[in-house]
């Protein structure tokens, strides 16, 4: 019986955790964790929450982002080709 609870809850974790696509555009209010720089990078994490990077951090700990993050969004192109609109 507790065999079988397991499985069903790791099945109901996989099935509504891994959306990929669904990381919302990265806001250019938005800044990286790190250095306070505008964010370009929005990290999904597996238990909802979310890390924000600039370009130069997202790209520094890209191997650990794609190793815990349900996806990675990289905004940086958007943001650099979009006219600085205050
Ligand atoms: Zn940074």
């Amino acid at each position: 019986m507790e065999a079988s609870d397991r499985f069903g809850c790791l099945i109901d974790v996989m099935s509504t955790t891994i959306k990929p696509g669904t990381a919302s555009p990265v806001s250019p209010a938005e800044r990286c964790d790190r250095c306070g720089a505008r964010a370009a990078i929005r990290a999904v994490l597996p238990g909802g929450g979310e890390l924000l990077f600039c370009a130069h951090h997202g790209r520094l700990h890209a191997k650990q982002l794609r190793a815990v993050a349900t996806e990675i969004r990289d905004d940086a192109q958007v943001l650099e080709t979009t006219p600085g609109s205050a």
